[in-house]
Protein backbone atom coordinates (compact mmCIF):
# COMPACT_ATOMS: atom_id res chain seq x y z
CA UNK A 1 0.00 0.00 0.00
CA UNK A 2 0.98 3.23 -0.64
CA UNK A 3 1.26 6.00 1.92
CA UNK A 4 2.72 8.44 0.21
CA UNK A 5 1.61 11.74 -0.69
CA UNK A 6 0.79 13.07 -4.10
CA UNK A 7 2.45 16.16 -6.42
CA UNK A 8 -0.23 18.68 -5.44
CA UNK A 9 -0.17 17.54 -1.56
CA UNK A 10 3.70 17.80 -1.53
CA UNK A 11 3.10 21.50 -2.97
CA UNK A 12 0.68 22.40 -0.04
CA UNK A 13 2.96 21.58 2.54
CA UNK A 14 5.91 23.20 1.06
CA UNK A 15 3.13 26.06 0.58
CA UNK A 16 2.25 26.14 4.43
CA UNK A 17 6.37 26.02 5.30
CA UNK A 18 6.97 28.75 3.07
CA UNK A 19 3.83 30.60 4.50
CA UNK A 20 5.52 30.03 8.03
CA UNK A 21 8.87 31.55 7.20
CA UNK A 22 7.31 34.12 5.39
CA UNK A 23 4.58 35.14 7.91
CA UNK A 24 5.32 34.32 11.05
CA UNK A 25 7.72 36.80 13.04
CA UNK A 26 10.82 35.21 14.19
CA UNK A 27 10.56 35.86 18.53
CA UNK A 28 7.22 33.66 17.40
CA UNK A 29 8.23 30.49 14.97
CA UNK A 30 11.58 30.10 17.35
CA UNK A 31 9.06 30.03 19.91
CA UNK A 32 6.85 27.36 21.40
CA UNK A 33 4.60 24.68 19.85
CA UNK A 34 2.23 24.42 23.07
CA UNK A 35 -1.50 24.83 21.92
CA UNK A 36 -2.82 26.43 24.85
CA UNK A 37 -0.31 29.19 24.79
CA UNK A 38 -1.95 30.36 21.41
CA UNK A 39 -4.32 32.43 22.69
CA UNK A 40 -1.80 34.48 25.12
CA UNK A 41 0.10 37.72 24.02
CA UNK A 42 2.13 37.89 21.22
CA UNK A 43 0.83 34.39 20.25
CA UNK A 44 -2.89 36.05 20.29
CA UNK A 45 -1.99 38.93 17.94
CA UNK A 46 -0.30 37.13 16.02
CA UNK A 47 -3.27 34.25 15.71
CA UNK A 48 -5.56 37.35 15.02
CA UNK A 49 -2.98 39.08 12.10
CA UNK A 50 -1.95 35.78 10.53
CA UNK A 51 -5.56 33.62 10.29
CA UNK A 52 -7.11 35.87 7.92
CA UNK A 53 -4.31 35.11 5.76
CA UNK A 54 -4.00 31.25 6.34
CA UNK A 55 -7.81 31.42 5.07
CA UNK A 56 -7.58 33.63 2.28
CA UNK A 57 -5.34 30.74 0.68
CA UNK A 58 -7.89 28.38 1.48
CA UNK A 59 -6.58 26.16 4.50
CA UNK A 60 -8.88 26.72 7.04
CA UNK A 61 -11.90 24.47 6.61
CA UNK A 62 -10.95 23.33 2.83
CA UNK A 63 -12.96 20.33 2.05
CA UNK A 64 -16.14 22.47 3.34
CA UNK A 65 -19.00 23.12 0.52
CA UNK A 66 -18.36 26.48 -1.35
CA UNK A 67 -21.08 27.64 -0.42
CA UNK A 68 -19.95 27.93 3.18
CA UNK A 69 -16.58 28.95 2.75
CA UNK A 70 -14.62 25.85 1.52
CA UNK A 71 -12.91 24.94 -1.56
CA UNK A 72 -14.63 21.53 -1.91
CA UNK A 73 -10.69 19.95 -1.41
CA UNK A 74 -10.47 16.34 -0.52
CA UNK A 75 -10.80 15.15 3.44
CA UNK A 76 -6.45 14.83 3.06
CA UNK A 77 -5.85 18.27 1.77
CA UNK A 78 -7.78 19.33 5.35
CA UNK A 79 -5.80 16.94 7.16
CA UNK A 80 -2.55 18.29 5.36
CA UNK A 81 -2.91 22.09 6.25
CA UNK A 82 -4.32 21.08 9.93
CA UNK A 83 -1.09 19.00 10.42
CA UNK A 84 1.23 21.03 9.01
CA UNK A 85 -0.06 24.36 10.52
CA UNK A 86 0.65 22.66 13.82
CA UNK A 87 3.44 21.33 12.50
CA UNK A 88 4.77 24.97 12.72
CA UNK A 89 3.25 25.91 15.41
CA UNK A 90 0.84 28.76 13.30
CA UNK A 91 -0.80 30.08 15.94
CA UNK A 92 -4.56 30.12 15.75
CA UNK A 93 -5.00 27.14 13.27
CA UNK A 94 -8.21 25.69 15.03
CA UNK A 95 -9.85 29.23 15.00
CA UNK A 96 -9.97 28.85 19.00
CA UNK A 97 -10.58 25.33 20.33
CA UNK A 98 -12.30 23.36 17.91
CA UNK A 99 -13.46 26.07 15.61
CA UNK A 100 -12.45 23.99 12.45
CA UNK A 101 -12.22 20.90 13.98
CA UNK A 102 -15.25 20.22 15.49
CA UNK A 103 -17.61 22.87 15.36
CA UNK A 104 -17.49 23.67 11.49
CA UNK A 105 -18.14 19.64 11.04
CA UNK A 106 -20.91 19.82 13.76
CA UNK A 107 -22.42 22.88 12.12
CA UNK A 108 -22.47 21.52 8.83
CA UNK A 109 -23.90 18.25 10.01
CA UNK A 110 -26.80 19.46 12.30
CA UNK A 111 -26.59 23.63 11.98
CA UNK A 112 -29.44 25.31 10.98
CA UNK A 113 -29.38 27.01 7.25
CA UNK A 114 -28.52 30.75 8.81
CA UNK A 115 -26.14 29.08 11.31
CA UNK A 116 -24.10 27.56 8.52
CA UNK A 117 -23.98 31.02 6.76
CA UNK A 118 -23.32 32.83 9.86
CA UNK A 119 -20.93 30.78 11.05
CA UNK A 120 -19.11 28.98 8.94
CA UNK A 121 -17.51 31.72 6.10
CA UNK A 122 -16.26 34.00 9.37
CA UNK A 123 -14.37 30.46 10.19
CA UNK A 124 -13.05 29.39 7.02
CA UNK A 125 -12.14 33.82 6.41
CA UNK A 126 -9.92 33.00 9.76
CA UNK A 127 -12.22 36.06 11.67
CA UNK A 128 -14.22 34.13 13.85
CA UNK A 129 -12.39 32.49 17.11
CA UNK A 130 -14.52 30.00 19.34
CA UNK A 131 -14.64 27.98 22.68
CA UNK A 132 -16.23 24.41 23.50
CA UNK A 133 -17.98 24.76 26.79
CA UNK A 134 -19.07 21.29 27.95
CA UNK A 135 -17.32 20.47 31.41
CA UNK A 136 -18.59 21.97 34.80
CA UNK A 137 -17.04 21.75 38.52
CA UNK A 138 -19.21 18.17 38.87
CA UNK A 139 -19.15 16.73 35.22
CA UNK A 140 -16.10 16.01 33.55
CA UNK A 141 -15.84 12.36 32.14
CA UNK A 142 -19.14 12.37 33.02
CA UNK A 143 -20.31 14.48 31.11
CA UNK A 144 -24.23 13.91 30.96
CA UNK A 145 -24.06 14.95 34.55
CA UNK A 146 -24.03 18.42 33.65
CA UNK A 147 -26.00 20.65 35.72
CA UNK A 148 -26.15 24.33 33.67
CA UNK A 149 -29.39 25.09 32.56
CA UNK A 150 -31.22 26.00 29.80
CA UNK A 151 -35.59 27.42 30.28
CA UNK A 152 -37.46 28.12 28.15
CA UNK A 153 -39.19 31.72 28.58
CA UNK A 154 -40.91 34.35 26.83
CA UNK A 155 -39.58 33.09 23.35
CA UNK A 156 -35.97 33.03 24.10
CA UNK A 157 -33.42 30.60 26.50
CA UNK A 158 -33.10 31.55 29.90
CA UNK A 159 -29.63 30.31 30.76
CA UNK A 160 -27.80 29.92 34.39
CA UNK A 161 -24.95 27.61 35.66
CA UNK A 162 -21.11 27.42 35.36
CA UNK A 163 -18.52 26.29 33.25
CA UNK A 164 -14.64 24.88 33.86
CA UNK A 165 -11.97 24.21 31.75
CA UNK A 166 -13.26 26.35 28.87
CA UNK A 167 -10.07 26.66 26.88
CA UNK A 168 -9.64 30.33 24.50
CA UNK A 169 -13.11 31.54 26.74
CA UNK A 170 -10.64 34.63 27.59
CA UNK A 171 -10.22 35.79 24.01
CA UNK A 172 -13.02 33.97 21.54
CA UNK A 173 -15.87 35.47 20.40
CA UNK A 174 -17.95 32.81 20.42
CA UNK A 175 -18.96 29.54 22.20
CA UNK A 176 -20.22 25.90 21.67
CA UNK A 177 -21.98 25.47 24.42
CA UNK A 178 -23.61 22.63 26.26
CA UNK A 179 -26.50 22.71 28.12
CA UNK A 180 -29.48 21.05 30.11
CA UNK A 181 -32.93 21.72 29.11
CA UNK A 182 -34.94 18.79 30.27
CA UNK A 183 -35.25 17.34 33.83
CA UNK A 184 -31.78 15.73 35.30
CA UNK A 185 -33.55 12.12 35.87
CA UNK A 186 -33.70 12.53 32.10
CA UNK A 187 -29.60 12.84 31.91
CA UNK A 188 -28.62 12.39 27.89
CA UNK A 189 -31.75 13.11 26.35
CA UNK A 190 -31.89 16.02 28.44
CA UNK A 191 -28.92 18.10 26.65
CA UNK A 192 -29.02 20.55 24.32
CA UNK A 193 -26.29 22.43 22.08
CA UNK A 194 -26.14 26.47 21.71
CA UNK A 195 -23.76 28.89 19.95
CA UNK A 196 -23.86 31.72 21.90
CA UNK A 197 -21.87 35.14 21.00
CA UNK A 198 -19.46 35.76 24.04
CA UNK A 199 -20.44 39.14 24.19
CA UNK A 200 -23.81 38.57 25.03
CA UNK A 201 -25.22 40.15 28.72
CA UNK A 202 -25.24 38.30 32.28
CA UNK A 203 -22.24 35.91 30.71
CA UNK A 204 -18.90 36.58 32.78
CA UNK A 205 -16.02 34.68 32.22
CA UNK A 206 -13.01 34.58 34.89
CA UNK A 207 -9.62 33.07 33.64
CA UNK A 208 -7.57 30.16 34.86
CA UNK A 209 -4.27 30.09 35.35
CA UNK A 210 -2.02 27.09 34.07
CA UNK A 211 0.84 25.68 35.55
CA UNK A 212 2.70 27.37 31.78
CA UNK A 213 2.27 31.00 33.28
CA UNK A 214 -0.71 31.95 30.95
CA UNK A 215 -4.10 31.99 31.50
CA UNK A 216 -5.69 29.36 28.03
CA UNK A 217 -8.47 28.57 30.65
CA UNK A 218 -11.54 29.86 31.44
CA UNK A 219 -14.58 29.29 34.37
CA UNK A 220 -17.82 30.57 32.58
CA UNK A 221 -20.32 32.35 34.56
CA UNK A 222 -24.11 32.25 33.40
CA UNK A 223 -26.83 34.85 35.65
CA UNK A 224 -29.76 34.54 33.51
CA UNK A 225 -27.91 35.12 30.10
CA UNK A 226 -30.76 35.20 27.50
CA UNK A 227 -30.06 32.96 24.65
CA UNK A 228 -31.95 33.20 21.14
CA UNK A 229 -33.95 30.15 20.35
CA UNK A 230 -32.64 30.41 16.73
CA UNK A 231 -29.02 29.64 18.71
CA UNK A 232 -30.37 26.24 19.56
CA UNK A 233 -28.27 23.65 17.17
CA UNK A 234 -30.63 20.90 15.49
CA UNK A 235 -33.50 19.33 18.01
CA UNK A 236 -33.89 20.45 21.46
CA UNK A 237 -32.84 17.33 23.76
CA UNK A 238 -30.08 15.68 20.85
CA UNK A 239 -27.60 17.54 22.42
CA UNK A 240 -25.84 14.40 23.96
CA UNK A 241 -25.96 12.67 19.89
CA UNK A 242 -24.15 15.85 18.35
CA UNK A 243 -21.66 16.05 21.11
CA UNK A 244 -20.61 12.25 20.64
CA UNK A 245 -19.95 13.07 17.13
CA UNK A 246 -18.58 15.99 17.98
CA UNK A 247 -15.87 13.94 20.17
CA UNK A 248 -15.11 11.89 17.30
CA UNK A 249 -13.76 15.01 15.17
CA UNK A 250 -11.90 16.40 18.18
CA UNK A 251 -10.17 13.02 19.45
CA UNK A 252 -9.34 12.36 15.93
CA UNK A 253 -8.38 16.30 15.59
CA UNK A 254 -6.05 16.01 18.91
CA UNK A 255 -4.79 13.18 16.65
CA UNK A 256 -3.66 15.31 13.71
CA UNK A 257 -2.54 18.43 16.31
CA UNK A 258 0.27 16.24 17.84
CA UNK A 259 1.23 14.49 15.03
CA UNK A 260 2.44 17.36 13.86
CA UNK A 261 3.54 18.79 16.96
CA UNK A 262 5.65 15.95 17.76
CA UNK A 263 6.86 15.68 14.06
CA UNK A 264 8.73 19.21 14.78
CA UNK A 265 10.29 18.24 17.82
CA UNK A 266 11.53 15.13 16.93
CA UNK A 267 12.85 16.64 13.90
CA UNK A 268 14.42 19.94 16.09
CA UNK A 269 16.06 17.16 18.31
CA UNK A 270 17.48 14.87 15.87
CA UNK A 271 19.00 18.07 14.10
CA UNK A 272 20.79 19.49 16.96
CA UNK A 273 21.55 16.13 17.90
CA UNK A 274 23.53 15.48 14.61
CA UNK A 275 25.23 19.01 14.79
CA UNK A 276 25.60 19.77 18.40
CA UNK A 277 24.90 16.15 20.50
CA UNK A 278 22.87 17.54 23.40
CA UNK A 279 23.65 14.35 25.14
CA UNK A 280 27.75 14.84 24.48
CA UNK A 281 30.00 11.59 23.40
CA UNK A 282 30.23 7.63 24.35
CA UNK A 283 27.17 6.11 25.84
CA UNK A 284 25.12 8.92 26.47
CA UNK A 285 25.22 9.60 23.29
CA UNK A 286 24.16 6.22 22.28
CA UNK A 287 21.42 5.97 24.21
CA UNK A 288 20.06 9.40 22.98
CA UNK A 289 20.83 8.01 19.14
CA UNK A 290 18.46 4.66 20.45
CA UNK A 291 15.81 7.12 21.59
CA UNK A 292 15.47 9.51 19.02
CA UNK A 293 15.41 6.25 16.81
CA UNK A 294 12.58 5.35 18.79
CA UNK A 295 10.81 8.88 18.76
CA UNK A 296 11.16 8.77 14.95
CA UNK A 297 9.25 5.25 14.41
CA UNK A 298 6.64 6.15 17.23
CA UNK A 299 5.97 9.58 15.34
CA UNK A 300 5.15 7.69 11.95
CA UNK A 301 2.64 5.70 14.02
CA UNK A 302 1.30 8.71 15.51
CA UNK A 303 0.70 10.29 11.71
CA UNK A 304 -0.91 7.03 10.54
CA UNK A 305 -3.27 6.19 13.19
CA UNK A 306 -3.76 10.37 13.20
CA UNK A 307 -4.64 9.75 9.32
CA UNK A 308 -6.96 6.48 9.68
CA UNK A 309 -8.97 8.07 12.06
CA UNK A 310 -9.12 11.82 10.42
CA UNK A 311 -9.52 11.33 6.94
CA UNK A 312 -12.36 9.31 6.39
CA UNK A 313 -14.04 11.01 9.81
CA UNK A 314 -13.40 14.56 7.46
CA UNK A 315 -14.67 12.76 4.38
CA UNK A 316 -18.38 12.11 6.48
CA UNK A 317 -18.22 8.32 8.32
CA UNK A 318 -17.83 7.88 11.62
CA UNK A 319 -14.85 6.85 13.39
CA UNK A 320 -15.29 6.29 17.25
CA UNK A 321 -12.78 3.58 17.92
CA UNK A 322 -9.99 5.02 15.70
CA UNK A 323 -10.66 8.39 16.85
CA UNK A 324 -10.08 7.12 20.29
CA UNK A 325 -7.09 5.42 19.36
CA UNK A 326 -5.25 8.46 17.68
CA UNK A 327 -6.03 10.18 20.72
CA UNK A 328 -4.63 8.04 23.79
CA UNK A 329 -1.60 7.28 21.52
CA UNK A 330 -0.54 10.96 20.26
CA UNK A 331 -1.25 12.38 23.61
CA UNK A 332 0.72 9.97 25.40
CA UNK A 333 3.76 9.82 22.26
CA UNK A 334 3.33 13.74 23.16
CA UNK A 335 4.09 13.15 26.94
CA UNK A 336 7.34 10.80 25.81
CA UNK A 337 8.45 13.22 23.16
CA UNK A 338 8.59 16.10 25.88
CA UNK A 339 10.06 13.80 28.64
CA UNK A 340 12.97 13.09 25.90
CA UNK A 341 13.77 16.60 24.69
CA UNK A 342 13.95 17.65 28.23
CA UNK A 343 16.24 14.98 29.22
CA UNK A 344 18.25 15.75 25.91
CA UNK A 345 18.42 19.54 26.88
CA UNK A 346 19.74 19.06 30.24
CA UNK A 347 19.74 22.08 32.34
CA UNK A 348 18.82 24.12 29.45
CA UNK A 349 15.61 23.23 29.73
CA UNK A 350 15.39 24.74 32.86
CA UNK A 351 15.68 27.82 31.56
CA UNK A 352 12.68 30.50 31.38
CA UNK A 353 11.79 32.25 27.93
CA UNK A 354 13.48 35.26 28.41
CA UNK A 355 16.99 33.68 29.74
CA UNK A 356 19.84 32.95 27.20
CA UNK A 357 17.54 29.20 25.99
CA UNK A 358 18.28 27.95 23.22
CA UNK A 359 15.26 27.79 20.85
CA UNK A 360 15.18 23.97 20.91
CA UNK A 361 15.08 24.07 24.83
CA UNK A 362 12.61 26.96 25.59
CA UNK A 363 10.43 24.83 23.00
CA UNK A 364 11.49 21.57 25.15
CA UNK A 365 10.34 23.26 28.36
CA UNK A 366 7.02 25.04 27.26
CA UNK A 367 6.28 21.32 25.33
CA UNK A 368 7.16 19.33 28.81
CA UNK A 369 4.73 21.64 30.71
CA UNK A 370 1.70 21.92 28.63
CA UNK A 371 1.60 18.07 27.71
CA UNK A 372 0.66 17.36 31.06
CA UNK A 373 -2.86 18.35 30.23
CA UNK A 374 -2.81 16.33 26.83
CA UNK A 375 -4.34 13.08 28.43
CA UNK A 376 -6.86 14.65 30.00
CA UNK A 377 -8.54 17.27 27.52
CA UNK A 378 -11.18 15.79 24.82
CA UNK A 379 -11.22 12.44 27.09
CA UNK A 380 -9.02 11.23 29.38
CA UNK A 381 -6.50 8.30 28.44
CA UNK A 382 -8.88 6.14 31.08
CA UNK A 383 -11.95 7.11 28.95
CA UNK A 384 -10.54 6.71 25.48
CA UNK A 385 -9.44 3.11 26.61
CA UNK A 386 -13.00 2.56 27.94
CA UNK A 387 -13.90 3.21 24.11
CA UNK A 388 -11.81 1.04 22.81
CA UNK A 389 -12.34 -1.44 24.73
CA UNK A 390 -15.88 -1.59 25.05
CA UNK A 391 -16.95 -0.18 22.14
CA UNK A 392 -13.88 -1.80 19.36
CA UNK A 393 -13.03 -5.22 21.47
CA UNK A 394 -16.75 -6.10 22.51
CA UNK A 395 -15.26 -6.34 26.11
CA UNK A 396 -18.00 -5.74 28.71
CA UNK A 397 -18.41 -2.62 30.51
C1 LIG B 1 -5.60 21.33 28.79
C2 LIG B 1 -7.07 21.12 29.00
C3 LIG B 1 -7.98 21.77 28.19
C4 LIG B 1 -9.35 21.60 28.40
N1 LIG B 1 -10.23 22.29 27.60
C5 LIG B 1 -11.56 22.15 27.78
C6 LIG B 1 -12.49 22.89 26.98
O1 LIG B 1 -12.09 23.68 26.13
N2 LIG B 1 -13.81 22.71 27.20
C7 LIG B 1 -14.29 21.85 28.13
O2 LIG B 1 -15.50 21.71 28.23
N3 LIG B 1 -13.43 21.13 28.93
C8 LIG B 1 -12.09 21.28 28.77
N4 LIG B 1 -11.20 20.56 29.57
C9 LIG B 1 -11.73 19.74 30.65
C10 LIG B 1 -11.63 18.25 30.34
O3 LIG B 1 -12.52 17.87 29.31
C11 LIG B 1 -11.90 17.49 31.64
O4 LIG B 1 -10.89 17.85 32.56
C12 LIG B 1 -11.88 15.97 31.42
O5 LIG B 1 -13.00 15.57 30.68
C13 LIG B 1 -11.82 15.20 32.75
O6 LIG B 1 -12.84 15.64 33.60
P1 LIG B 1 -12.50 16.01 35.13
O7 LIG B 1 -11.35 16.96 35.12
O8 LIG B 1 -13.76 16.45 35.76
O9 LIG B 1 -11.98 14.67 35.79
P2 LIG B 1 -12.89 13.44 36.29
O10 LIG B 1 -13.91 13.13 35.26
O11 LIG B 1 -13.34 13.74 37.66
O12 LIG B 1 -11.82 12.27 36.30
C14 LIG B 1 -10.88 12.11 37.38
C15 LIG B 1 -10.10 10.83 37.11
O13 LIG B 1 -10.99 9.70 37.10
C16 LIG B 1 -10.86 8.97 35.89
N5 LIG B 1 -12.17 8.46 35.46
C17 LIG B 1 -13.35 9.15 35.44
N6 LIG B 1 -14.33 8.38 34.94
C18 LIG B 1 -13.78 7.18 34.63
C19 LIG B 1 -14.27 5.97 34.08
N7 LIG B 1 -15.57 5.83 33.71
N8 LIG B 1 -13.39 4.94 33.87
C20 LIG B 1 -12.08 5.07 34.22
N9 LIG B 1 -11.56 6.18 34.76
C21 LIG B 1 -12.39 7.23 34.96
C22 LIG B 1 -10.34 9.97 34.87
O14 LIG B 1 -9.67 9.32 33.82
C23 LIG B 1 -9.41 10.82 35.74
O15 LIG B 1 -8.15 10.19 35.86
C24 LIG B 1 -9.82 20.73 29.39
C25 LIG B 1 -8.90 20.06 30.21
C26 LIG B 1 -7.54 20.26 30.03
C27 LIG B 1 -6.57 19.54 30.92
Amino acid sequence: MDFGFTASEIRLKQEIADFARREMPADVREGSPDFERQFHGRLWETAREIMPKAGARGWLGPAWPVRYGGRGASPIEQVICFEEMAYWGIPGYDMGVGGISWIGPSLLAHGSETQKLEHLPPLAQGRRFWCTAYSEPGAGSDMASLQSTAVRRNGEYAVNGQKVWTSASPVADWCWLLLRTGSASSKHRGLSLFVLDMRTRGLTVRPLAAMTGTTPFGELFFDDVRVPLENLVGEEGMGWDYVVAALEYERASVGVVYSGMVRRITDELIAVQRNVPLAGAGQRAGIARHKLAELAVESEICRLLAYRAAVPLWGGQPVNVESAQAKVFSTELSQRAAQLAMELAGLYGQLSDTERATSMARRARAFYLSSTGNTILAGTSEIERNVIAQRGLGLPR
